[in-house]
């Protein structure tokens, strides 16, 4: 029987948590989880289940990943139910390769419970389809910051040309490289840019502009929250409405 599991926290909000992610909270003798965790979710485990925050947050790792596969075979061997909370979907920028890995090595069988991502999440905030039928025939979702640090080598042409929507994860720090590399590449400088940070939460705000003064308006406004880019036509600003509604009804 598995008792170890890769658990997607999905964005913030705590419903947006699936059931099965719920129930696994609860259950866990062992939580490890990352900074950007809502403490509402982390408080959702039992008194009695340790709780571990190995703190990885962007550029600022408080244990390095070798660590926390380290750790989190470790724990697995005692046999506890373990959960390995990672925020979003641990399928999508979320290092389940070296955590799945960790384990084959060990011999350790594992589940994987997907999560709400953030660009999802910031698209149901922004009332904004990310692929609207017109506007957007295809979605992307870039990382901002590369393995060796700095902006990855993406294929900008391809990406531009494709006339999809480009959600971009970890990239406010790079986006004014981004945002130049993209024009460069013949993307209308008009085309729409937003940052939304800590969608989902009631913390959430939302920048838009344009792929040209995005990075402006960014640098002007201080973010502590995890930001999370989208770029395309389809993210036009004279149609974006922000909802407060589905926020503000959660009961946690
Ligand atoms: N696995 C996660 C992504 C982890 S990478 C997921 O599926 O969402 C971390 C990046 O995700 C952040 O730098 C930011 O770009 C984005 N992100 C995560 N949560 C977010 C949130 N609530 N609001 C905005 N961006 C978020």
């Amino acid at each position: 029987m598995t008792n170890v599991f890769l658990v997607g926290a999905g964005p913030g909000d705590p419903e947006l948590l699936t059931l099965k992610a719920f129930r696994l909270i609860q259950e866990a003798d062992i939580l490890l989880h990352d900074s950007l965790a809502d403490p509402r979710i982390v408080r959702m485990a039992s008194r009695h289940c340790e709780k571990i925050d190995v703190g990885k947050r962007c550029g600022k790792h408080s244990a390095s990943q070798s660590q926390i596969c380290a750790l989190l075979v470790a724990c697995a061997k005692t046999g506890a139910k373990i959960v390995r909370l990672k925020g979003g979907d641990p399928m999508i920028f979320g290092r389940a390769t070296e955590e799945m890995a960790a384990l084959d090595a060990a011999n350790i069988a594992y589940d994987i419970i997907p999560g709400i991502t953030a660009a999802t999440a910031a698209a149901a905030s922004l009332q904004k389809s990310l692929t609207q039928r017109s506007k957007a025939r295809s979605l992307h979702l870039l990382t901002g910051h590369g393995a060796e640090g700095g902006l990855p080598a993406h294929d900008w042409v391809a990406l531009t040309r494709s006339g999809g929507t480009i959600a971009v994860y970890m990239g406010a720090n790079t986006l004014p490289g981004l945002a130049a590399h993209f024009i460069e590449a013949g993307m209308d400088p008009a085309t729409p840019a937003i940052a939304v940070e800590n969608a989902s939460l009631h913390t959430q705000r939302s920048f838009s502009a344009t792929i040209a003064t995005l990075p402006r308006r960014l640098a002007e406004t201080t973010t502590t929250g995890p930001v999370l880019l989208l770029i395309g036509a389809a993210m036009r600003e004279t149609d974006i409405k922000t909802a407060t509604h589905a926020m503000a009804d959660s009961v946690f």
